[in-house]
């Protein structure tokens, strides 16, 4: 089928090479000149496990194409999909700018009946807005042209997108149009065969669809912090309650691992954009409010345990910090916990040394070159000179270090350990004072 794919982020750029891959013919249109020259150079602007020979080897196989030509893109696609970004708006709500901007740019040059199908996570609401924009763009120039709105969010999780989108767990179509449905099943019946994963609803339900799903998954992890913050007053060890309470099947082991805080660039932004969705039709999210409440003190824990053991004098201090990507697998530094310490800690006067696996160039780019910022090539470099270590992503390298070597570089023997690594016992036999989350203050 020809597709066309407005956006190549993370959603558009994964989206459109599992299309290819499968058979369909795709054009990728973005208004980023370079991204789109770089991608022709076979250059992939952002770390994915996968992506790379995904979207090479379509690319030269000429499944895929690169362009910034929208007319192009548009008279290519009988299948046109917006994932462009919906970043908040200054009070939090998603900025559809992007979004109603693909949607006058299709109206512009469409000349057939065209199947705009929106992937972007957008308030409930939006597809009668994009068909608004659509239909008034048509009018003025005069065209008498027929078309379809379908609502049909992204699931996929960053660090494993490719996966995710090979592999669905489910694919929602938010459509009444028969047409419409017929044309999506057919597009995604490649990655459908198992069992049936499609789940067709009216286009309101299928926005607020990834709404509550992302909700509810921060809802989780809010929620097991709350109960890490509990369990250290309360002198328990939150990793035991977490097992305890995951072993029961309502409840579950996923995702209920207690840390510094939830960040990327869905999360956060999702569930302050749900808030005021809620409050414009006179609803209070009373359960969003405090996850995001809690979400934003939880970020300051790691700096609050630091802060505590120094009594407040970090001036002067060199801090060795492992992971700075929001989660492992990713180099997205979008809302990463490591950001809000890195500037707490810059703020007291300390030097921060960092390493991570993927997100040292996008950390360079966010903040460039600053004397109290060192960016090393290995984690055993991070710690050189060094007085204490940091960790605040749960890369797979960092979960069996080596702690003799760890104790040796650093001037103090310490670590703060922002993802519940490490067995205490274990940290204790070394030698090494080590602070985690909900496991009890200092151990
Ligand atoms: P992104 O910021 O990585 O990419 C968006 C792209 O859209 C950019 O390349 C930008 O240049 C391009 N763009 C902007 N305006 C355009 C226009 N008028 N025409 C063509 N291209 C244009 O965004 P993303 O992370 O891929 O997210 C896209 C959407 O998908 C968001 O609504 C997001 O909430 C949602 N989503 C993201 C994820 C994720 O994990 N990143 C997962 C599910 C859903």
């Amino acid at each position: 089928m020809k597709v066309t794919v407005f956006g190549i982020g993370y959603v558009g750029l994964v989206q459109a090479a599992v299309l290819a891959e499968v058979g369909h013919d795709v054009v990728c249109v973005d208004v980023d000149q370079v991204k789109v020259d770089n991608l022709k150079k076979g250059l992939i602007p952002i770390y994915e496990p996968g992506l790379t020979p995904l979207v090479t080897s379509n690319y030269e196989g000429g499944r895929v194409d690169f362009t910034t030509d929208a007319k192009m893109g548009i008279e290519h696609g009988e299948l046109i999909f917006i994932a462009v970004g919906t970043p908040p708006d200054e009070d939090g709500s998603a900025d559809l700018k992007y979004v109603l901007a693909v949607a006058e740019t299709v109206a512009t040059y469409m000349q057939n009946h065209k199947i705009i199908i929106n992937k972007s996570t957008v308030p409930v609401g939006t597809a009668d807005r994009v068909s608004a924009k659509v239909s008034e763009t048509l009018e003025s120039l005069g065209k008498a042209v027929t078309f379809d709105v379908v609502s049909n969010p992204e699931f996929l999780k960053e660090g494993a997108a490719v996966n995710d989108c090979m592999r669905p767990d489910r694919i929602i179509i938010g459509t009444q149009s028969e047409t419409a449905e017929k044309k999506l099943r057919e597009l995604y019946a490649p990655f459908n065969r198992n069992h049936d994963k499609v789940i067709v609803m009216d286009i309101r339900s299928a926005e607020l669809t990834k709404y509550a799903a992302n909700c509810m998954l921060a809802t989780k992890i809010s929620f097991m912090n709350e109960m890490a913050n509990l369990a250290e007053r309360f002198g328990a060890d939150i990793e035991n309650v977490r097992r305890g309470i995951g072993s029961d099947p309502r409840i579950g082991y996923q995702f209920i691992y207690p840390g510094c805080g939830y960040g990327g660039s869905c999360f956060p932004k999702d569930v302050q954009a749900l808030i005021r969705s809620a409050n414009q039709v006179g609803y209070q999210a009373k359960v969003l409010e405090s996850v995001e409440a809690v979400n934003y003190t939880q970020k300051e824990k790691l700096f609050e345990y630091i802060s505590g053991h120094f009594d407040g004098d970090l001036k002067g201090k060199t801090i060795a910090l492992w992971g700075l990507s929001f989660k492992p697998n990713t180099d997205d530094m979008r809302e990463a916990s490591s950001r809000v310490l890195m500037e707490l800690l810059w703020e007291q006067g300390a030097t921060v040394q960092a390493y991570d696996p993927e997100a040292m160039e996008e950390t360079q780019r966010i903040y460039g070159s600053r004397p109290d910022l060192k960016l090393t090539g290995t984690k055993e470099a991070a710690l050189d000179s060094a007085d204490f270590l940091v960790i605040c992503t749960e890369w797979q390298s960092f979960r069996a270090p080596d702690f003799d070597l760890i104790k040796e570089k650093l001037s103090i023997p310490l670590i703060f350990d922002g993802r519940n690594l490490y067995d205490p016992k274990i940290m204790s036999e070394y030698g090494l004072h080590y602070y985690a989350i909900g496991r009890g203050l200092s151990i």
